[in-house]
């Protein structure tokens, strides 16, 4: 049976050292949301945040716009922000309301304050490298692995989806530490038999049920990044969980394995942005 990879118990424990590294700041770093319109699962997220935050010492403040707002409002909104002294990260919550264009709105974003990784010079910084931040859903697999002592180095990482948010830095993330790594999409073909290829296979797709048992190779480390919910309310990664779990030697649970580690991962970003816009970091 699979070791079961529990990354919310992985994240409260970030989160208390989080707490304990905020409490020694001369002043409590602050989080600005923009957060438009009224789509229900964006409104939750940001609640979370903000709950995830006031645990751990950071201060938020959350920008609440009508779903009619204008991209130009948008946009000089993000503009004083990026001005705002007390401001240490910013993040707009997506999806953006139809008729809203995201892309310049994210471009926008002071790169210091860019929290969530998505400015093309923070993305640039990551190809390279040098990265500022890390982008919170990877970063989270990363410290997952690195958590349950998953060696990395020269493992064949089978990646599924290869998305500007999860997929494609994950891809590089696990490549700066050596590992082996297959990004697949929708386009790839024979997907089963690059999988049975993976001593770590990761999944960001959102189809429930794409990852088989017959698709894992025994023994490996399977983190199943998706977050479906179901007819019924209930969330489900891409993994057949059931199946695979007799199979793989390492399971991330859906919920409760990838999800919390990322958020987790955007305290950390914060509590970055703060120390490295106050010279405490270089
Ligand atoms: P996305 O932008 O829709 O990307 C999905 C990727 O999957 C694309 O690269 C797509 O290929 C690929 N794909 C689609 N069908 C496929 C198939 N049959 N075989 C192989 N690849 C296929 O999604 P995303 O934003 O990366 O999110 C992926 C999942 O992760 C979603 O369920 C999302 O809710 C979840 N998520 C979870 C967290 C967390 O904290 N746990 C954070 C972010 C996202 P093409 O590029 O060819 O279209």
């Amino acid at each position: 049976m699979a070791v079961k990879l529990d990354g919310a118990a992985l994240a409260s424990n970030i989160k208390a050292q989080i707490r304990e590294e905020t409490a020694a700041l001369a002043r409590p770093p602050m989080l600005a949301v923009v957060l438009a319109g009224e789509d229900p699962a964006s409104q939750i997220y940001v609640r979370g945040k903000e709950r995830d935050c006031a645990e751990c010492g950071i201060r938020t403040r959350t920008h609440r716009l009508p779903a009619e707002v204008s991209q130009a409002d948008l946009l000089a909104l993000v503009d004083s922000l990026n001005r705002d002294e007390d401001v240490d990260g910013v993040l707009v919550q997506l999806p953006l309301p139809e008729g809203l264009d995201a892309r310049p709105i994210l471009h926008a974003l002071a790169p210091e304050k860019d929290v969530d990784c998505f400015h093309p010079l923070n993305a640039g910084l990551l190809a390279l490298g040098e990265p500022r931040f890390l982008p919170c859903t990877p970063a989270g697999v990363l410290e997952l692995l690195d958590a349950y002592e998953i060696p990395i180095r020269g493992r064949h990482c089978v990646v599924i989806g290869r998305s500007r948010l999860v997929g494609r830095p994950l891809a590089q993330l696990l490549t700066a530490r050596d590992g082996t790594v297959t990004l697949c999409h929708s386009k790839t073909r024979d997907l089963p038999n690059l999988t049975r290829q993976a001593d770590i296979l990761i999944s960001a797709v959102g189809q429930p049920g794409l990852v088989t048992a017959e698709m894992v190779k025994p023994g490996a480390a399977v983190i199943d990044v998706a977050m479906n919910r179901g007819a019924d309310g209930k969330l489900t990664g891409d993994a057949d969980f059931p199946a695979v779990e007799p199979v793989a030697g390492f399971l991330t649970p859906v919920p409760g394995g990838v999800g919390p580690m990322t958020r987790a991962c955007l305290l950390q970003n914060v509590l970055r942005a703060a120390r490295l816009r106050r010279g405490i970091l270089c």
